[in-house]
């Protein structure tokens, strides 16, 4: 399915803080988005880099405090998710918005049978009765490749492989017919067969069902296999983004570039891969000007002491870089940097 002209989701502009004891911790950094109805979207970077919590931020999933989400918008069918109360929240979350989480195993309740756990959630969203909402588990767990669905039903979440668990998680994650998915590393606890088949059964249900799917990963590869448009994130802020195949085949942001450096190669020794040198910065920590500074091998002098823009190249691509900056070389010329 191709996306639509008009966004069913609006980050704008999303500021997130810690307040701790030892002061404020910028977290967010001005993150701004769209999501297209029908369209898969990516958000890529390293651990730490601020995938995870741009996308708890969207439904306020952190606890506050120390979460402190006073700067920014989410807009999402007219209500702005930021000022929103507890129970517009509580509607949203599961319901319209569903996420599907990394660890499975950690995110199943283990006293509960895999079945009832899906029920549950089908129970409190929709009108169903018990057999309606039963009759539709075992519904969804064929959909999602779960075999002998209506056996399974009764099992515990110890009793499945790590497969199966996260097919029961995105089956729970579907049950309300959600218009968005938000996939948090779905694969990152998986074998690398299973990663596959899970990648393959998301991209599927996503064109199937003409959902919004973000999907966050720290794996390029894998974004590349399911998402049309990337959102590329370092040290809490978006440095590149633009449809996916210009993101693969021409990187902008000397970032982006390491990264698709990462990417294992077939034609490379089995295994063997570029890391990116040097560590993500802490946010207690963060270096002055660009933050990826004391990692990148084209850095300027301005780079040290200025903060990049976000600016458009062209009609989807952004990027927040000085090489990409014309007005660097006028600073440059003005004596400003
Ligand atoms: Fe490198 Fe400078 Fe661009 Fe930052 S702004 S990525 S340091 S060239």
């Amino acid at each position: 399915m191709t996306k639509s002209n008009t966004p069913i989701l609006s980050a704008v502009d999303l500021h997130l803080n810690f307040q701790t004891e030892t002061g404020t911790t910028p977290v967010l950094r001005g993150v701004s988005f769209d999501l297209y109805s029908g369209e898969s979207l990516g958000i890529v970077g390293e651990s730490g880099s601020g995938k995870t919590v741009t996308c708890l931020s969207l439904l306020k999933l952190l606890p506050s405090p120390p979460a402190d989400y006073r700067r920014g918008e989410v807009h999402f069918h007219g209500l702005d998710l930021q000022r929103a109360g507890e129970a517009e929240l509580r509607k949203v979350r599961g319901g319209e918005i569903a996420f599907i989480f990394q660890e499975a195993m950690s995110a199943l309740n283990p006293v509960l049978t895999i079945g009832d756990q899906v029920q549950e959630s089908l129970l409190i969203h929709t009108g169903m009765s018990k057999p309606e909402a039963k009759a539709e588990v075992v519904r969804l767990f064929e959909q999602v490749g779960i075999p002998d669905a209506g056996q399974r039903y009764a099992q515990y979440p110890h009793q499945l492989s790590g497969g199966l668990q996260q097919r029961v998680m995105i089956a729970m994650a579907l049950a309300c017919r959600p218009e968005v998915v938000i996939a948090d590393e779905p694969t990152t606890a998986l074998d690398v067969t299973i990663q596959v088949q899970i990648v393959e059964l998301l991209k599927e249900l996503q064109q199937d069902r003409g959902m919004s799917l973000i999907f966050i990963s720290h794996d390029l590869g894998v974004i590349a296999e399911i998402c049309q448009r990337v959102l590329v994130m370092y040290a809490g802020q978006i440095v590149e983004s633009g449809p996916a195949a210009d993101i693969f085949d021409h990187p902008q942001h000397p970032y982006t570039q390491q990264l698709i450096r990462t990417i294992p190669r077939l034609d490379s020794p089995r295994g063997s891969f570029e890391p990116i040198a040097g560590q993500i910065p802490s946010p207690e920590n963060l270096p002055g000007g660009c933050a990826f500074h004391p990692r990148c091998a084209m850095v300027m002098d301005i780079c040290r002491k200025e903060t990049p823009r976000l600016l458009r190249q062209s009609p989807l691509c952004e990027v927040r870089c000085w090489l990409h900056d014309p007005s660097h070389k006028e600073k440059d010329l003005t004596g400003k940097s």
